[in-house]
C-alpha cells in the first residue's frame, strides 16, 4: 500500500504535464483535461474495461467516470445505455467532451455524489465503480477532487456506495467493482455481510505497470430461502393424482425427484415475467423452459401482450377470417423463403400431419422417410422409432417401431427410418424406397434426438436424393424456426417443399403453421375439393393470430444474434466448467438452444446421445439441482434463451450449475484415460 504521502507525489506529478492531452484507447479518440483523473498513473482503467463482462443489451452506472473509459467502451460495446457520474464536474465535462469527439448517443453523464442526483427508481443492470480503494483512516483531510479519485477515507463511501446501491439494482442486476489487491478486503466483507448482499471475485489479474493484483468484485443482493419451499405444490400434486392419469395432463409434463422424500412432484406455476416464473409457493426461478422454448421473449412480452389485450376488446374466435391473420400470414410468407402459401392449425402436430397429408397427396405415394429419435408431435406416422433404445432398434438400419401399445401395423410398414448423419446408409435407405416415399421429414436440430445439429453434407444429402427421386422435403421448424431470421433451413441453405411452424410463431397461444411453396400448397385446394381437406375449429383464431405477429416482429435480426451468443457462451462454459470438475457432461444444441448429456464427449448420432440408466439418473439429479437452485429447464435437461434474459442469467446459470457440479453426489466422472 502507498502512504498518503506517496499518493499526493504521484498525483502531483501527474499534473504537471500538459493538458490536455490526446489518446487513443480501445478505438476511442480521448482528449484528457487537467484537474481530471489522470490515466497513466493510477492505470486500473484499462485493466477493468480490458477484462469488464459482456454488457449488451444491458442498462450500466458508472460511479466515478473521470475521464470516460471504461464507460465509452461499454457505451460502444453494445450496452443499452449508459449513466456515468463523477462528483468532480470537470470529470463529467471531460466525459462528455470524449463521448461526443466519438459520436457515442447511448451514454449521460452527469455530476452526483455517488447516487445523489440518480434518479431513484431507476434501476441498473450492471453499478460499476473503480472503487477509490487506497484506504486512509476516518478523518483525513482531502487536499483536492484529485484525492477523492484514489482514497476514501475510513471506507465511508463504501459503506454508503454498498447500503444504497441495491436501490438501483434490477432484481438480476449486480455491481462491480475495481478492487485492488492492496484494499482492505476485510472492510469489504464485513460491509457485505452487513447489507445481506453476495460477492464474489469476477475477474483478478496484474495490471501492465504496477505489481499489485487488481480484481473486479461482483457483488449481488441476498437471496432468502422461503421456510417451506414446495408445501402448495405437492398438495396440488395430490389432487391431481385424483384427476389425471398418473397424476399429469400431459407425458411431458412429469414429476421432478425433488425435496427430502423424492417421492414424484410437480411444480405448479403460479405467475411469470419476463424471464422469471414462480411457483404455488411463491419460488422464484429463472425460466430456461420456458414452456418448451414457446416463449421466445419470456412471459408476459409486453408487445404481445397489448395485441392480445386489443384483440380481447374485439372478441377472441369467429367464423370468419380477420386481418389479424392477413397480417401473421403475411409475415411469415415474408420471413421465410420456402414458403409462399400458408395454411394455420392449433399444434406442431397438425402442422407436420397436414405437410405429411399434403405430400401425400401431391406424390401419389404414401410413405414417409424420417431420422430415429427424431420427435415430430403425436401424429402416429411421424412419431414412429421417436423412441429407439437399444432392444429394439436394429443394427446399421434402424427398425421402425410402433409408438404405442397397438399401433396398426401398416403404420411402421409406411415409415422408413434414417439413422441421422449417417449419410451412406441414409442415401441407401431412400433410394431403395424411392420409388414409394411421398416425403422425407426433418429436422436440422432434432430435440429429442440428442438436438445434434445435422452435419451440412447429410442435408445437402437428404435434399439432393428427395429432388432427384420426386420425394418432398419437409422441414420440420417447430422448435428450431428461431435459428435464424428466416428460419432454420434458409440459414442452412435448404429449399424445404414445406415448412412447419409452431410454438414460437404463436406468441405464448397454441398454434400450428404449414406452409410451402404454391404449387404444393395447392393440395389444400380448391376450397370445395381439395385433396387435403383442412379445418379446425380454432385454426388461425384471431387471439393466437395476434399474438404471433406480435412475437414475430420483436424477432428481429439482432435480437437472434444476442440470444444466439448467449447459447454459445452457456454451452461453452458449461463444458468448460464440468470438464474442470472432472464431470462427464457435454453440450449440444445451437444458437439459443441447448441440451445436455451426460456423457464424455458431445454425442454425434442419436444412438450415441442415447443415455442409459445410470446416465439418465446423472441427468435428472441435476436438473432437480437446478431447480432447487431456482433454474428451472425442460427434462430431462434442454432448454433455450429468451430474450428477455441476459449476461446475467446466464451467468447465474452457470454459477448453479458448477455448485450442482460440486454438490451433487456420484454425477458421472470423466475417464480422463479416454477423454479427448
Ligand atoms: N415438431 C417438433 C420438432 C417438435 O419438437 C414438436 C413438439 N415439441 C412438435 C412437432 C409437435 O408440436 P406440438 O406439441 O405443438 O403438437
Amino acid at each position: 500500500m502507498m502512504t498518503v504521502e506517496g499518493i499526493r507525489e504521484t498525483l502531483a506529478a501527474s499534473q504537471k504535464r500538459s493538458f490536455p492531452f490526446l489518446m487513443t484507447e480501445f478505438g476511442l479518440d480521448l482528449v484528457v483535461h487537467e484537474g481530471v483523473f489522470p490515466p497513466e498513473e493510477f492505470g486500473g482503467w484499462r485493466w477493468a474495461t480490458e477484462n469488464f463482462p459482456p454488457v449488451q443489451g444491458l442498462d450500466v452506472l458508472e460511479i466515478g467516470c473521470g475521464f470516460g473509459l471504461p464507460s465509452l467502451h461499454l457505451a460502444r460495446a453494445g450496452a443499452r445505455s449508459v449513466t456515468s457520474v463523477d462528483i468532480n464536474a470537470r470529470a463529467v465535462a471531460n466525459t462528455i467532451e470524449n463521448a461526443v469527439r466519438n459520436n457515442i448517443s447511448n451514454l449521460k453523464a452527469f455530476e452526483s455524489d455517488v447516487f445523489s442526483n440518480v434518479r431513484p427508481k431507476r434501476q441498473f443492470d450492471i453499478i460499476f465503480w473503480n472503487f477509490p480503494s487506497q484506504f486512509a483512516p476516518d478523518g483525513f483531510e482531502y487536499e483536492n477532487d484529485l484525492e477523492r479519485g484514489i482514497i476514501d477515507a475510513g471506507y465511508t463511501l463504501l459503506r454508503r456506495f454498498l447500503s444504497e446501491g441495491p436501490d438501483w439494482l434490477t432484481n438480476d442486476g449486480r455491481i462491480i467493482m475495481g478492487f485492488g489487491s492492496y484494499a482492505r478486503d476485510d472492510i469489504l466483507s464485513e460491509i457485505v455481510c452487513q447489507n445481506r448482499l453476495e460477492a464474489s471475485i469476477l475477474v483478478k489479474g496484474a495490471q501492465q505497470t504496477r505489481t499489485a493484483t487488481y480484481r473486479l468484485v461482483q457483488i449481488r443482493k441476498g437471496h432468502e430461502q422461503p421456510r417451506s419451499r414446495f408445501s402448495q405444490s405437492r398438495a396440488l400434486t395430490e389432487r391431481a393424482r385424483g384427476l389425471y392419469p398418473a397424476g399429469v395432463t400431459r407425458v411431458s409434463v412429469g414429476t421432478v425427484p425433488i425435496g427430502k422424500r423424492n417421492d414424484g412432484l410437480s411444480i405448479y406455476a403460479h405467475a411469470g415475467e419476463g424471464a422469471r416464473i414462480q411457483d404455488a409457493d411463491g419460488n422464484s426461478y429463472v425460466d430456461f423452459h420456458s414452456n418448451f422454448s414457446t416463449l421466445i421473449h419470456g412471459h408476459r412480452h409486453p408487445e404481445t401482450v397489448g395485441a392480445i389485450a386489443s384483440q380481447l376488446e374485439r372478441g377472441t374466435c369467429f367464423g370468419n377470417p380477420t386481418v389479424a391473420d392477413i397480417d401473421l400470414a403475411q409475415a411469415i410468407c415474408e420471413r421465410i423463403p420456402a414458403i409462399e402459401r400458408v395454411r394455420f392449425l392449433n399444434s406442431g402436430t397438425e402442422a407436420v400431419m397436414f405437410a405429411i397429408k399434403a405430400a401425400r397427396a401431391m406424390t401419389n405415394r404414401t410413405r414417409l422417410a424420417k431420422l430415429e429419435g427424431a420427435f415430430h408431435g403425436t401424429y402416429d406416422w411421424a412419431e414412429v422409432s421417436a423412441r429407439n433404445c437399444p432392444e429394439n432398434w436394429g443394427a446399421d438400419f434402424p427398425n421402425s417401431n410402433p409408438p404405442y401399445s397397438n399401433t396398426p401395423p401398416n403404420v411402421c410398414e409406411e415409415v422408413v427410418v434414417l439413422p441421422l448423419n449417417d449419410t451412406q446408409r441414409s442415401r441407401t435407405i431412400i433410394e431403395q424406397h424411392r420409388s414409394d416415399l411421398a416425403c422425407i421429414i426433418v429436422d436440422v436440430l432434432p430435440c429429442a434426438a440428442g438436438m445434434i445439429p445435422l452435419n451440412p453434407d447429410y442435408l445437402a444429402m437428404l435434399q439432393d436424393t428427395a429432388r432427384q427421386h420426386g420425394i418432398l422435403l419437409i422441414s420440420d421448424e417447430v422448435v428450431c424456426f428461431r435459428l435464424g431470421y428466416h428460419g432454420a433451413s434458409a440459414a442452412r441453405g435448404l429449399e424445404p417443399d414445406f415448412v412447419t411452424l409452431g410454438k414460437v410463431v404463436g406468441g405464448g397461444l397454441p398454434i400450428g403453421v404449414v406452409g410451402g411453396r404454391s404449387a404444393t400448397m395447392e393440395a389444400f385446394a380448391p376450397q370445395d375439393s381439395a385433396p387435403v381437406p383442412q379445418g379446425g375449429t380454432f385454426s388461425a383464431n384471431a387471439l393466437t393470430m395476434a399474438a404471433g405477429r406480435a412475437a414475430l416482429t420483436a424477432l428481429t435480426v439482432s435480437e437472434i444474434e444476442r440470444i444466439d451468443e448467449l447459447g454459445n457462451y452457456l454451452r461453452q462454459q458449461a463444458e468448460e466448467s464440468a470438464a474442470q470438475a472432472g464431470i462427464a457432461i457435454t453440450v449440444q444444441g445451437a444458437g439459443s438452444l441447448f441440451r445436455f448429456h451426460s456423457k464424455q464427449a458431445r454425442p454425434l448420432s442419436y444412438r450415441e446421445a442415447y443415455h442409459d440408466v445410470a446416465e439418465s439418473e446423472a441427468l435428472r439429479r441435476l436438473h432437480a439441482g437446478m431447480l432447487e437452485r431456482g433454474f428451472y429447464v425442460a427434462a430431462p435437461f434442454w432448454g433455450s434463451i429468451s430474450t428477455s434474459m441476459t449476461i446475467l442469467h446466464v451467468d447465474d446459470f452457470l454459477d448453479a450449475f458448477r455448485a450442482c457440479l460440486r454438490e451433487i453426489p456420484d454425477l458421472k466422472r470423466l475417464d480422463r484415460r479416454t477423454a479427448t
